[in-house]
This record gives C-alpha cells, sequence and structure tokens, in this order.
C-alpha cells in the first residue's frame, strides 16, 4: 500500500491572529490534490481561529507542541483536550527547537508522545542530528536513540497513529537542505529501526517527513525518494504562494 504524503508547515512562533487567519484562508483557497493530507500548526493563540477557517476543508489543523496530561497546574503547558476542542488532530514533539533551546529530553518527549496517542492526537515525532554529530559521524546513532527513546513502551494498533519527522538540525532555517541522498538514507534507517520496534505491516506505512529548508526549487527531489513521506516545512511555510507549490509537488 502507498504512504499517503503528507505536507505539513510549522508557523513557528510567526503570525498574529489576523495574519493566520489570512494565511489559512490563502491556503484553504488553493486546489489540493485529493492524494495527499496538508496540516497547518499556527502558534497556540492562532488555533481557534485557524480552525475555524480549516472546518469543512480538508486542511488538517496541528499544534506545535502537547502536555501530557488532560488539565492540571502546568503553567506554560497545554493539554490534549485543549488541542482537539481547538480543531487540532496532530501535533508537533519533540522539535529541535523544543530540545535545543527549551532543554526537552527523550523522556519528557517521549510523554508528550504517550499523552497524544492516549488523547487521539497524531504525534509528529521529530528527530534529527546536530552538525557536530552528523561529523562525528554519530547520525544513525541519535536518530536511533531518538526514536527509541521517544517511543519507549508506546503501542501502536495502526500505522495512522505516529508520524516521524527527520529533521537535521543543521538544515532548519539554515537554507541548507540535506542532499536528496542524505534524507533517503536517514528515511531509510528510520524504516529500519521502526521495523525492529513494530509489526511489518505497522512499520512500513509509518509516514516519515523531511524537514530542513524544504522550499518550491527542492520538494520535487525530495519527494521523488523511496523512503520520503512528506515535508516539515518552516519558514516556505509562511508564505502561501510557496507552500501552495510545495503541497502541489510534482
Ligand atoms: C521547521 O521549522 O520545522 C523547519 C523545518 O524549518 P525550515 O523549513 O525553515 O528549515
Amino acid at each position: 500500500m502507498e504512504r499517503r504524503p503528507l505536507l505539513a508547515g510549522n508557523w513557528t512562533m510567526h503570525t498574529t491572529i489576523a495574519e493566520a487567519e489570512a494565511l489559512a484562508v490563502a491556503i484553504a483557497q488553493t486546489a489540493i490534490p485529493a492524494d495527499r493530507d496538508v496540516m497547518l500548526a499556527p502558534p497556540f493563540t492562532a488555533l481557534a481561529a485557524v480552525g475555524k477557517v480549516l472546518a469543512g476543508s480538508p486542511v488538517l489543523l496541528g499544534a506545535q507542541n502537547v502536555c501530557w496530561e488532560p488539565k492540571g497546574a502546568f503553567t506554560g503547558e497545554i493539554s490534549p483536550p485543549m488541542l482537539r476542542d481547538a480543531g487540532c488532530t496532530l501535533v508537533i514533539v519533540g522539535h529541535s527547537e523544543r530540545r535545543h533551546i527549551f532543554a526537552e529530553t527523550d523522556a519528557m518527549i517521549n510523554q508528550r508522545v504517550a499523552g497524544a496517542i492516549r488523547h487521539e492526537l497524531v504525534p509528529l515525532l521529530c528527530i534529527g542530528e546536530t552538525l557536530a554529530e552528523r561529523e562525528a559521524g554519530l547520525t544513525f546513532q541519535v536518530l536511533e536513540r531518538q526514536l527509541r527513546e521517544g517511543l519507549k513502551d508506546i503501542v501502536l494498533s495502526g500505522a495512522g497513529q505516529l508520524v516521524v519527522a527527520y529533521e537535521p538540525v543543521w538544515a532548519i532555517g539554515t537554507g541548507r537542505t540535506a542532499t536528496v541522498d542524505q534524507a533517503q538514507e536517514a528515511h531509510r534507517f528510520v524504516r529500519g529501526v521502526l521495523l525492529t520496534m513494530y509489526e511489518k505491516n505497522i512499520a512500513t506505512q509509518i509516514r516519515i517527513l523531511y524537514g530542513g529548508s524544504v522550499n518550491p526549487d527542492n520538494v520535487d527531489a525530495l519527494m521523488a525518494q523511496d523512503d520520503v513521506d512528506g515535508a516539515l516545512v518552516g519558514g516556505a511555510a509562511l508564505k502561501a504562494e510557496s507552500f501552495c507549490r510545495i503541497i502541489n509537488f510534482k
């Protein structure tokens, strides 16, 4: 069975509510080929407004992080039921900015993944090596650790419950994209690790997205790789024109 491509826009800490609504309107108005999924992840403050714009459209709403608890004294966090209430069906977890700027650990990310799945949100688990780790030949070791620890004790009943995003830290927001060979090599490795963790019919169907300076000029070549099942896009997702071109990759 073919894996259905997912094109996901991570708006990071950008957009006022009005800007987010306008961007979502422009994207929702574009013709989206029926064979692919599209997700927008605005900042928390704009989720409800963007959720209203997307209601009735095929574009999915995602958030940029999630707590593992449904409610309680967790100042600054947002819970899975709150995200569901705003219309989210997916959530980014373990983004490199959460790991490296906000010191989120694999154990914490594992709790977030579990909390999302418990509440029927699909986590988009981000993994990726730093430049120093790549140069030291540690890429596969880092990816395997982030996968095994991030997915520790996570039982899946279907491949649709999880998305993995390979985002080499050195390629995020730098304009320096991984080559198609580097992306495919990492994705194939990730697929191999998933095959040791889950039944074959699940591991072969989990979508693995590439993220890191994806743009209208490189998306077609990246998407042509066997194990690249979509893209997680930052900068180029903030302009309707470039994101719509990415959605319409060939
Ligand atoms: C991201 O923010 O997840 C990302 C991949 O950013 P960019 O596309 O700008 O590299």
